[in-house]
């Protein structure tokens, strides 16, 4: 099996190469050609199998072919174009396409990481994280640059929202990571409200290492007919 194979354009393939990558691993190769049709996933598997290129990969496929000429301006351009109309420019709310939930702070800048590398060719993409113990001065900043995805732990996300600094309307990819342990941890409120603020018409997939019990319910309402990968 190849990445070809899968479905994934040729910037991302080139990008996997240079990274070293010569084969997809199997939650990849269930999880890639279901997400770049577009499927709700539910995928149970362990760190360590590849899990963050199985939802990263589809998903940076699927928002490279959003045409840049409808993607509008970014908040700074915005602001700035507002400042030449000698106009006093308002601030507007980030407008991510893709979301990544992570329990810890050291999984969001993994994922981060991680992105980058599969991105490094596609360069209308970024992606930031927003996470607890930043300055905020510093998160205000990132979010300025309208990113496309932003990797999140709930916490402070949440905090983000309700002070309409992102606005989820236009989100189209929501990605939960290590589920079962942001449950453990005590976020169940704090993920419903998010899920609530995003379209009913996302795409949304769902990683845990138990897909049983709390974490299955979840999993079932805030996905849509998945496709359920056991690895
Ligand atoms: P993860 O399960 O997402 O934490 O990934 C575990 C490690 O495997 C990470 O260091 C990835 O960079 C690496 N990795 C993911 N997919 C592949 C692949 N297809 N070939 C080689 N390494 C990979």
């Amino acid at each position: 099996m190849t990445f070809e194979a899968l479905g994934l354009n040729t910037s991302i393939i080139k990008a996997l190469t240079d990274a070293g990558y010569t084969a997809p691993t199997p939650v990849q190769q269930q999880a890639v050609p279901a997400a770049i049709a577009g499927k709700d996933l539910l995928v149970s598997s362990q760190t360590g199998s590849g899990k963050t290129a199985a939802f990263m990969l589809p998903s940076l496929h699927r928002l490279s072919e959003i045409d840049p000429a409808t993607a509008g301006k970014t908040p700074n351009q915005e602001m700035q174009a507002a400042r030449a109309r000698g106009e006093r420019p308002r601030f507007k709310a980030a407008q991510p396409k893709m979301l990544v939930l992570t329990p810890t702070r050291e999984l969001a800048l993994q994922v981060t990481t991680n992105t980058d590398k599969y991105s490094v060719n596609l360069r209308r993409i970024k992606a930031v994280s927003i996470l607890g113990g930043m300055p905020y001065p510093k998160q205000m900043q990132l979010l300025a640059k309208n990113p496309e995805i932003l990797v999140a732990t709930p916490g402070r996300l949440i905090d983000h929202m309700e002070s309409g600094k992102i606005d989820f309307s236009q989100l189209e990819i929501l990605v939960l990571d290590e589920a079962d342990r942001m449950l453990d941890m005590g976020f169940i409120d704090d993920i419903e409200k998010i899920v609530a603020a995003t379209p009913a018409g996302r795409q949304t997939m769902l990683f845990s290492a138990t897909l049983d019990g709390v974490v299955g319910n979840m999993a079932r309402r805030i996905t849509k007919d998945p496709q359920v990968i056991q690895i």
